[in-house]
C-alpha cells in the first residue's frame, strides 16, 4: 500500500524536525518527507492513498520501554496479543517487555516464544528484556550471550531488586561484553518491606506500613557507584523521588552512562490518591509527595529523566479488589501514557517536542532500536498520528488491555493517538470515517 500523510505537523526530535510536512510511504518505508508545498504535484503521486492530517501531529512511532505483557504464565491478566492491542491503541509501535513472566525470560526459549507470539499478533513490535538472574532470584547470572542472540535488548530483574551488590557488579561487567544496558528496579527490600504506600504522615494517619523514599534512593546511589566502576550503561527504572532525580542529575554531570525513566503516575498523582484505600493507587515504587512530583517534572524538563514509560502492570480484579494490604502493586498504562504526557505540555512544563522525545528518541537511544525513534527517508514507516485537540474522558471499559486497573478512570484529558502505523501498515485507526481508510 502507498500512503500520503498530508499536511500534518511532523514532530521528530531525533532529526530536530517540527514542521508541516507531507510523508510518502511505499512498501513499508518512508519514500519521502517534504515540507508542505503550495501546490502538490498531483500526477506523480496520484496512486497514493491520502491520509488527511491537517491539524494533526505526526511523530515517530512511540516506544514504551517498560511494559509487562504477562505472557507466558499470566494470560488471565494480559497476553501478548491484548497487550500489543493496547499498545497500538495508545500510539505505541514498539514495547519492551519485562522478564517477570512464568517461566521468567531467562533463556533463549522464552525469548523466542515471546517474539513468536508477537509476530503472530502483527501489531506493535515487541522487544523482550532478559533477566539479570535466573528466576529473578538474584543468586547467579543468566546467560547473556544466549539471550542477546535470541533477541533481548536489555537486562532487568524488574519487580525484584538485585539485592546482592557483588552480583550487580558482575552483571554489569558481564552485560558490557554483550552491549546490553542494565535496567535497575531500585528498591532495598530490607527498608521497603512490608510497606504498601509511601512512608510519611499520610501512611501513619491511614495506619498503613510505609515505604521510605530511602528504599529507592540508597539503591539508585549504589547502582550509580557500580556503574562508575564498570562503565556499563545503567538505566534507572520508574524514578519516583526528588533525591533519586538529583542522584541521576549528578551522575550525568560526571559523564556516567546513566539514564532514567519515570512513569506518568509519578508526575500526575501523589500519595493522597491512596486516601480511601483505593487499591488502584497501590504501586511500586509508591506514589510520593507533592515535592517529589514537582522534582520529577523538573527532571523531565531539564533532561535528567530521559524517558516516560508506562510501567504497564496489568492485574485482574482478583488481585485488586481485596483489602489494601493484600492488593497487588501496579496499574495499566499503555492507553493513558501519551495523554498524561501531553498533559505536562498543557501545564506548560514540557514543550510538544520535549514530550514526544521522552516517548521516541529517548527509549530508542537507550535500547539502540534500529529504525525506531525518528522518521527518515528510506527508514521503516513506524509512526503515530496524534490529535492534540481531542478531548476525552478515560474509561477503563474501553481499554483494549485485558486488565482495567487504572487510577485515571474518569479523568478528562486532551490529546490522543488516532492512527498508529507499523512498517507502513495501519494497526490502529480512530480517524474520522470520512477519511475512508
Ligand atoms: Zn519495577
Amino acid at each position: 500500500m502507498k500512503w500520503l500523510i498530508r499536511g500534518g505537523r511532523v514532530i521528530d526530535p531525533q532529526n530536530q524536525v517540527d514542521d508541516l510536512m507531507d510523508i510518502y510511504i511505499h512498501q513499508g518505508k518512508i519514500l519521502d518527507l517534504q515540507p508542505v508545498p503550495p501546490k502538490r504535484n498531483a500526477t506523480t503521486f496520484s496512486d497514493f492513498r491520502v491520509i488527511p492530517a491537517e491539524g494533526l501531529v505526526i511523530t515517530p512511532g512511540l516506544i514504551d520501554m517498560h511494559t509487562h505483557l504477562r505472557e507466558p504464565g499470566y494470560e488471565y491478566k494480559e497476553t501478548i496479543l491484548t497487550g500489543t492491542q493496547a499498545a497500538v491503541a495508545g500510539g505505541f509501535t514498539a514495547v519492551a517487555c519485562m522478564a517477570n513472566t512464568l517461566p521468567v525470560n531467562d533463556t533463549q526459549a522464552v525469548t523466542e516464544y515471546i517474539l513468536h507470539k508477537a509476530r503472530e499478533a502483527r501489531l506493535a513490535r515487541v522487544f523482550p528484556i532478559g533477566a539479570i538472574s535466573p528466576g529473578l532470584k538474584g543468586e547467579a547470572l543468566a546467560e547473556y550471550g544466549e539471550l542477546k542472540n535470541a533477541g533481548v535488548v536489555a537486562l532487568s530483574d524488574d519487580g525484584h531488586p538485585v539485592m546482592n551488590s557483588q552480583l550487580m557488579r558482575r552483571a554489569m561487567e558481564y552485560a558490557r561484553a554483550f552491549e546490553l544496558p542494565i535496567i535497575s528496579h531500585c528498591e532495598d527490600l530490607f527498608l521497603s518491606r512490608p510497606g504498601v504506600m509511601h512512608e510519611g504522615p499520610t501512611s501513619t494517619w491511614l495506619g498503613l506500613h510505609g515505604i521510605p523514599s530511602a528504599a529507592e534512593e540508597t539503591m539508585v546511589y549504589r547502582d550509580i557507584q557500580i556503574c562508575q566502576m564498570t562503565q556499563n550503561p545503567l538505566h534507572i527504572a520508574h524514578v519516583s523521588t526528588a533525591a533519586s532525580v538529583q542522584l541521576v542529575r549528578d551522575a550525568k554531570k560526571k559523564g556516567l552512562p546513566v539514564s532514567a525513566e519515570t512513569a506518568p503516575h509519578y508526575f500526575s498523582l501523589t500519595e493522597e490518591a491512596v486516601i480511601g484505600f483505593d487499591t488502584q493507587a497501590k504501586m511500586n515504587p509508591p506514589l510520593r509527595t507533592k515535592e517529589d512530583l514537582w522534582a520529577v517534572q523538573k527532571g523531565l524538563k531539564d533532561g535528567t529523566i530521559d524517558v516516560i514509560a508506562s510501567d504497564h502492570a496489568p492485574h485482574s480484579p482478583l488481585e485488586k479488589e481485596v483489602e489494601f494490604d493484600l492488593a497487588a502493586m501496579g496499574i495499566v498504562g499503555l492507553e493513558t501514557t501519551l495523554p498524561l504526557t501531553l498533559n505536562l505540555m498543557h501545564l506548560g512544563i514540557l514543550t510538544f517536542p520535549q514530550a514526544i522525545a521522552k516517548l521516541t528518541q529517548g527509549p530508542a537511544r537507550i535500547l539502540k532500536l534500529n529504525g525506531f525513534g525518528g522518521l527518515q527517508r528510506s527508514g521503516p514507516a513506524h509512526l503515530t498520528i496524534i490529535d492534540p485537540e481531542l478531548e476525552f474522558q478515560v474509561d477503563i471499559h474501553s481499554f483494549r488491555s485485558k486488565s482495567k486497573n487504572s487510577p485515571f478512570h474518569g479523568w478528562k484529558l486532551k490529546g490522543q493517538a488516532v492512527l498508529t502505523m507499523v512498517e507502513g501498515r495501519i494497526v490502529y485507526n480512530q480517524m474520522a470515517p470520512t477519511s475512508d481508510l
